[in-house]
């Protein structure tokens, strides 16, 4: 999957884009018809998209939250991910045409979003998650990366941050959209990259004034063994350190319930 190129299909609904995932090999200059050859693979990955929005809005609010311990870091507030949801085809004739889906019996899904604007700031990549810009909107993302890893005790990142200006409710805001995610079990869809995934960010987030403002500098997510008292935990260990406990013991149990929750999600739209 990860040595395929993703685009996706935008349909115009006025002011919601409908999208779904089209697979393209890299020598592959065909019709879109012949990229979906998996519908329930599919199916999946346009599920999976909808949860990674999920997480990352709960996951960024609680950054905030998070940030609000430290009044004096000029932590960027206008940041939102996307609202989304998911629309499936219904009615018992063939699929739209723009879904281009050709079996009669499927009912395609799509992923229904607010329209955005053309311009897009990149905040990080797959796996190069390096810091261009100093300016706050930018910190803010980064620092959140790192929040994300260490808030889910390093079962996940946040990868490909990307952002598009829009108003929400007459204010300026920045929209994440198309985010990917790292995980451990590297099982949260495409682009995601698992341990190796984790460890690039590990290896290529840099800390900058908002990570070190909130606290979050340098940290590392606890690793399961019986090694309590090491305070070394820096990202100059790669991965190796311990948690910042005062993190950790803040979400403790939180995430897993809320996994609990995910999980119930993907299975009511299997
Ligand atoms: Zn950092």
């Amino acid at each position: 999957m990860h040595s395929k190129l993703l685009i996706t299909s935008g349909k115009d609904l006025g002011d919601y884009v409908a999208k779904r995932f089209f697979k393209l090999s890299q020598d592959d200059t065909s019709s879109p018809n012949s990229f979906i050859e998996d519908y329930g693979e599919h199916r999946s990955m346009t599920i999976q998209e909808a949860i990674r929005i999920s997480q990352g809005t709960w996951i960024l609010k609680e950054f905030f939250k998070h940030a609000e311990n430290f009044p004096n870091i000029a932590v960027d507030n206008a940041l939102r991910f996307a609202s989304v949801f998911l629309a499936e085809e219904t009615g018992e004739g063939v699929p739209s045409p723009a879904s281009h889906v050709l079996e009669p019996n499927i009912k395609p899904l799509w992923i229904v979003e607010s329209w955005r604007a053309k311009a897009v700031t990149k905040f990080t990549g797959t796996l190069n998650h390096s810091s261009v810009r100093a300016d706050s909107l930018s910190q803010t993302v980064h620092a959140f990366a790192h929040f994300s890893y260490l808030f889910t005790k390093g079962e996940m990142v946040f990868a490909d941050l990307q952002g598009t200006p829009a108003f929400n409710n007459g204010e300026s805001v920045t929209i994440l959209f198309d985010v990917m995610t790292h995980t451990l079990h590297g099982d949260s869809g495409i682009g995601d990259h698992g341990e190796e995934g984790i460890q690039s960010f590990l290896e290529t987030h840099t800390c900058g004034e908002i990570c070190a403002g909130l606290d979050i500098k340098g940290r590392v997510a606890k690793e399961n063994d019986d090694d309590e008292d090491d305070d070394e935990d820096t990202l100059d260990r790669k991965g190796k350190g311990k948690a910042d406990k005062q993190l950790t013991e803040k979400v403790e149990g939180k995430f897993s319930d809320d996994e609990e929750d995910i999980d119930q999600l993907a299975k009511d739209h299997d």
